[in-house]
């Protein structure tokens, strides 16, 4: 028997750190669970020890250590608390895979901390390299680490790179669902409660990226996140809007060809070939049926409505520190939305705002990017509580 693949997954109480383990209960004859971290919930976090038998478990809450040690003293398995643990655990000798799927910019360091160890990354945290993609995939490639996207469309580029790494991109399309309110005008989303903005019309995911999807942020960050990935200029990256959610990307190449990845709107399969890569694993997700989907359509992205999406354009052009400071932005704006604090439409204000205010760095290095992160958190959250007023 093939030695099995040992995978950390961090976030492993999240939307995709659950599918990751639904992919590795199907395939426990190709992978093993090393060691499982989460956050908030710490319950999921000892049911998943007790299934998945880990080397060691991390709790980010430090609250909560007491609670896990205490619930896994009858079996195994080593307990750790803090960010500090994660970022050191990565490093361990027997794992072969982070899969990195704790949200936002928390996810950062652990990251660039497995890389250092020279772990190969399946990667779902698009945050870090929206905040600093160019020291992680310079990095990535002088320890000879590969960064496998787990995001959907990112997978369906690489997907459809298999066997063309050698031939040039023109550019590349990521298709957007348009989420909940596509369609809409400002008007409607002046006053859109996080109840719509948290249904999303075709995925399930955690609460960021489902609010993301809805302000197109999240395409906004996935363009940066590509760029970084394949190399490419920003004009060579396209959005689409697909609302079908079938075609999950596009590569054209300098003939004109162009090739797309498609199938049923599932993470499973992008974490599944994450995972197994190169090897495609037979899996029973369900098959796609051409009958069900008489029409697949394509309209262009509306960037005047959704602002986001041409903020996002904006920072990578600008270059630096800019996507740091629109990805903290942006964080920060989401939060303040979940707890009604502020609009739909404010929170491309928010960042507006801080990409006009928090000082440019060129060429940035890790403690300017960790300092931009921490500025800019300070001026969206100064920035909300004068805008107060105005919210309806
Ligand atoms: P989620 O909110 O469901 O889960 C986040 C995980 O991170 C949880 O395990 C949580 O405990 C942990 N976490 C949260 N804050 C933390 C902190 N401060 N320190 C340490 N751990 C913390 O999020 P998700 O939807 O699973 O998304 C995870 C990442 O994957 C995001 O970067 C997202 O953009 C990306 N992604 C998600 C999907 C999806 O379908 N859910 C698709 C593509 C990309
Ligand atoms: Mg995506």
């Amino acid at each position: 028997m093939a030695e099995l693949k040992k995978i950390a997954i961090l976030g492993s109480t999240g939307s995709i750190g659950t599918q990751a383990l639904d992919v590795i209960r199907s395939n426990s004859n190709s992978f093993a669970v090393e060691v499982l971290t989460g956050n908030g919930n710490a319950d999921l976090l000892i049911k998943q020890a007790i299934e998945f038998n880990p080397n060691s478990v991390v709790i980010s809450d430090e609250n909560k250590y007491q609670y896990v040690k205490n619930a896994l003293t009858p079996y195994d398995i080593k307990v750790f608390a803090g960010n500090k643990a994660i970022s050191e655990i990565v490093q361990m000798d027997s794992i072969d895979v982070v899969l990195a799927a704790i949200v936002g910019y928390a996810g950062l360091e652990s990251t660039i901390s497995a890389i250092k160890a020279g772990k190969q990354i399946a990667l779902a945290n698009k945050e870090t390299l929206v905040v600093a993609g160019d020291l992680v995939t310079r990095l990535a490639k002088e320890k000879g680490v590969n960064l496998y996207p787990i995001d959907s469309e990112h997978s369906a580029i690489f997907q459809c790179l298999a066997g063309e790494f050698h031939n040039p991109i023109e550019k590349i399309y990521l298709t957007a669902s348009g989420g909940p309110f596509r369609g809409k005008d400002t008007n409607f989303l002046r006053s859109v409660k996080k109840e719509q903005a948290l249904k999303h019309p075709n995925w399930e995911m955690g609460a960021k990226i489902t609010i993301d999807s809805a302000s197109l942020m999240n395409k906004g960050l996935e363009v940066i996140e590509a760029k970084w990935l394949f190399g490419l200029k920003s004009e060579q990256i396209d959005v689409i809007v697909h609302p079908q959610s079938i075609i999950h990307s596009l590569v054209q190449f300098t003939d004109g060809s162009m090739k797309a990845q498609m199938g049923l709107p599932d993470m499973k399969l992008p974490i599944q070939y994450a995972l197994g890569y190169p090897n495609r694993i037979k899996s029973d997700f369900t098959r796609f049926d051409f009958m069900n989907y008489p029409s697949l359509t394509f309209e262009p992205a509306d960037v005047k409505t959704f602002r986001n999406l041409a903020l996002a354009f904006e920072s990578l052009n600008r270059g630096g520190n800019a996507s740091c400071i629109l990805n903290a932005a942006n964080e920060v704006a989401v939060d303040a939305f979940l707890k009604d604090k502020i609009g739909f439409l404010q929170m491309s204000d928010v960042v507006e705002n801080c990409l006009q205010k928090v000082d440019y760095i060129a060429n940035p290095v890790y403690d300017d990017y960790v300092s931009t992160d921490c500025v800019t958190r300070i001026k969206a959250l100064e920035f909300i509580s004068n805008c107060k007023s105005q919210i309806v």
